[in-house]
């Protein structure tokens, strides 16, 4: 999809090809710490040496695409401009911004983030759970290459993870008790890096802090509808997924792809774009991709961050079979990379 809108070339210097995915359980096994590997081999074998996914830092690709957009002809662009309120009517949208500026549109595309205010303009409900928790994450260099593969260790507490970026650099995630991973991200560099390297450097080797440590509160959120009144939700407007497997951003790419299409075909057979029976249709495309992966890391999520005796096996059983069973590889690996039927045009 970023090749196909131009954003992809911007973005060469700085994005590292995912050439495997390995998790491990940390917690104590008698039988040892079951884990299981991906390889870009787990892919179509019609497509040797594809990467299963691309790491991509967020400031740059922001950059990008706005660079992009700022240059794409017909596209209004007002950066910064901050929405306020609207009201909709059979024939659009009256969007007001915060400038005091008025906008009318035919179809208003929300992608205002997890506290979206178009969201709540209307009305639309959200679902949840808040986990008690939150995850650390800092950009760090380690001491050993890591050979463009993104590592996971399942705790009890929750997952710690590394994930590739050029130079043996790595970013990674630590999920941790409310109100911990925010204490240790206030914490002088020295004494955030004794913590890391003392309780996690036999997994990803010596880290030491290369940019600034960030916190975030753990929750998922999901919309009760995606649309409403000439309005789509796109991104985290529309859910707001355990970032466990890197999958929210790719839904949000999903959501825009698929409105786009939908957009499309509506004005090739006469429709208005913004109308409920349009709007219909992106809803019943996403919702599920949408409901489906937000359980699925939650499950994930439930099942590897305890110590249950029950669990402990069953989990242990299914990182095994993860790893021995081919087809179920190939499904896990295809399903972490976004390579899956039904995709939108823009992303075939
Ligand atoms: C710790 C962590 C790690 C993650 N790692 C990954 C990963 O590896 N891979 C991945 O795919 N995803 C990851 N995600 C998820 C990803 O960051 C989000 O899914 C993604 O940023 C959502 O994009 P968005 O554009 O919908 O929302 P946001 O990125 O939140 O953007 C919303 C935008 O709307 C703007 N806005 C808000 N209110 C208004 C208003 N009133 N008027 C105008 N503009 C407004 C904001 O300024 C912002 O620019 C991670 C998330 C977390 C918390």
């Amino acid at each position: 999809m970023l090749s196909a809108t131009g954003v992809a070339p911007e973005l060469e210097s700085c994005t590292t090809p995912l050439n495997g995915l390995e998790a491990e359980d940390g917690g104590t096994h008698w039988f040892g710490a079951p884990h299981a590997a991906f390889s870009t081999g787990d892919l179509d074998p019609g497509r040797p040496g594809e990467a299963l996914g691309q790491m991509v830092p967020a400031g740059a690709l922001q950059t990008a695409l706005d660079r992009v957009a700022g240059e794409t002809r017909g596209l209004d662009w007002r950066r910064g401009g901050r929405f306020s309120g609207m009201v909709t009517g059979p024939a659009g949208a009256e969007l007001k911004l915060e400038s005091g500026e008025s906008l009318r549109a035919g179809l208003v595309a929300a992608c205002d983030g997890i506290h979206s205010s178009v969201r709540n303009s209307l009305g639309i409900r959200t679902e949840g759970r808040d986990y008690g928790k939150s995850v650390f994450a800092a950009d760090v260099a380690l001491d050993r290459p890591h050979h463009g593969i993104a590592r996971q260790l399942f705790t009890p507490e929750g997952p710690f993870a590394t994930l590739p970026l050029p130079g043996n650099r790595a970013n990674l995630a630590w999920y941790m008790k409310s109100g911990a991973a925010e204490t240790l991200a206030k914490l002088p560099k020295a004494e955030i890096e004794a913590e890391l390297n003392a309780r996690f450097a036999a997994f990803a080797g010596q880290m030491t802090l290369d940019g600034p440590p960030l916190s975030y509160p753990l929750v998922m959120q999901i919309a009760e509808t995606m649309v409403g009144p000439r309005t789509a939700l796109l991104g985290d407007a529309a859910r707001r997924i355990n970032p466990l497997a890197g999958q929210g951003l790719n839904l949000g790419f999903k959501d825009a792809a698929a409105l786009m299409d939908v957009m499309t075909e509506a004005r090739e057979t006469g429709l208005d774009p913004g109308s409920d029976v349009v709007l219909a249709r992106y809803r019943e495309w996403r919702r599920f991709d949408s409901a489906a992966t937000a359980m699925a890391m939650d499950l994930i999520d439930r099942t590897f961050s305890n110590d249950n005796v029950l669990l402990k096996p069953l989990r242990g059983l299914a990182l095994m079979a993860a790893n021995r069973v081919a087809p179920l590889r190939r499904a896990l690996a295809r399903q972490a990379s976004a390579d899956q039927d039904h995709l939108p045009s823009l992303m075939r």
